[in-house]
């Protein structure tokens, strides 16, 4: 057993930097060696509270969205085992939890973000409990978007009819609830007003623009004001619109409008285990080729201007990548 794994870790300092720093894992819990690593929504929205108010919120180590190797387990992991994360650590005790309701838990914990330090590092710990074994033959980059695939499967497992299908917003998780509604045979079509994010779609193989007509089923992943009005007002009567993405404030719902077409409005937070499985099985199996979603970049190259890029919505979803495969 060694006494603690050395490598680089990404900090998001409180001046709103990116800096590439050694630090040490003790072994530990279970320790990995991460192969690749994406950056989410959320580690953007603690990149933007530092830049537009430095020196006011503490450093920090993010990264959840984790493709990695078992390099030593106190937890009866195989050293070797390649993994992903499912990040969302539930305590099992509380009863939402008992329920099978982990995304309830009332201590739930998100790592890199109110737990340790997190997986934009070349060694991160984790509890064993908290690994998933990763099926062959799938590539490290797509196995770093399993995490934010899950997020997507878990809204997408809320569609119950059969569509067609509208999705505004082409970020990571909007493009992912497409693809796995056109992976069950829904007709699905995207909006984005970014023409990178609407050219990223059209690569995917998805047509962009609204269809006409009323649609059965809208999911608002855009996060904006405008995407949730555009959502109510693009659902056909009887339809279902699904929130995927997080939006701040108050959002207005037309009482009249609602009314009229006996509106279905419903939320996804986060992903079950059963998600995890669910996106693992797809992969494996060659159904699902996420790929094209990533943005990947060489850990000499990872820092500041990849959050900057990001913020400005040149890329949807930069992966750090340390090892072209597990
Ligand atoms: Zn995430
Ligand atoms: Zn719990």
């Amino acid at each position: 057993m060694s006494d603690g794994f050395e490598g680089t870790a990404y900090t998001l300092t409180s001046a709103g930097e990116v800096v590439g720093r050694k630090r040490s894992v003790p072994a530990e819990r279970t320790v990995l060696r991460v192969a690749a690593a994406g950056v989410c929504g959320t580690d953007l929205i603690d990149f933007r509270g530092r830049v537009e108010r430095p020196g006011t919120l503490p450093d920090t180590s993010p990264g959840h969205e984790i493709a990695a190797t078992v390099v030593h387990s106190d937890d009866g992991w195989p050293v070797g085992t390649p993994v992903v994360v499912d990040p969302a650590f539930h305590c099992g005790a509380c009863a939402p939890c008992a329920a099978g309701r982990t995304s309830y838990c009332e201590r739930l914990l998100l790592l890199g973000h109110t737990y340790g330090s997190g997986g934009l590092a070349r060694y991160v710990a984790v509890p064993g409990s908290a690994l998933l074994r990763l099926p062959h033959g799938i590539d490290v980059v797509s196995a770093a978007l399993v995490e934010p695939l899950a997020c997507a499967h878990h809204a997408a497992a809320k569609v119950t009819c059969d569509g067609p299908a509208l999705v505004l917003g082409a970020g990571t998780i909007g493009l992912g609830v497409a693809l796995l509604l056109r992976a069950r045979g829904l007709d699905v079509a995207v909006v984005d007003p970014s023409p990178g994010r609407a050219a990223l779609a059209a690569d995917l193989g998805l047509p962009v623009g609204r269809p006409d007509g009323a649609l059965p089923v809208v999911v608002e992943a855009s996060g904006t004001v405008t995407g949730f009005h555009d959502a109510l007002d693009a659902v056909a009567r009887g339809g279902h619109v699904l929130v995927a993405a997080q939006h701040s404030g108050t959002l207005p719902v037309e009482a009249g409008l609602a009314f009229g077409k006996e509106l279905r409005l419903g939320w996804s937070l986060g992903a079950l285990r059963a998600d995890f499985h669910a996106v693992l099985r797809l992969l494996a199996a060659g159904v699902l080729d996420p790929s094209p979603l990533a943005t990947p970049v060489g850990p000499e190259d990872f820092g500041t201007a990849t959050f900057r890029d990001m913020a400005a919505g040149r890329t949807a979803k930069p992966v750090v990548v340390w090892d072209a495969q597990l």
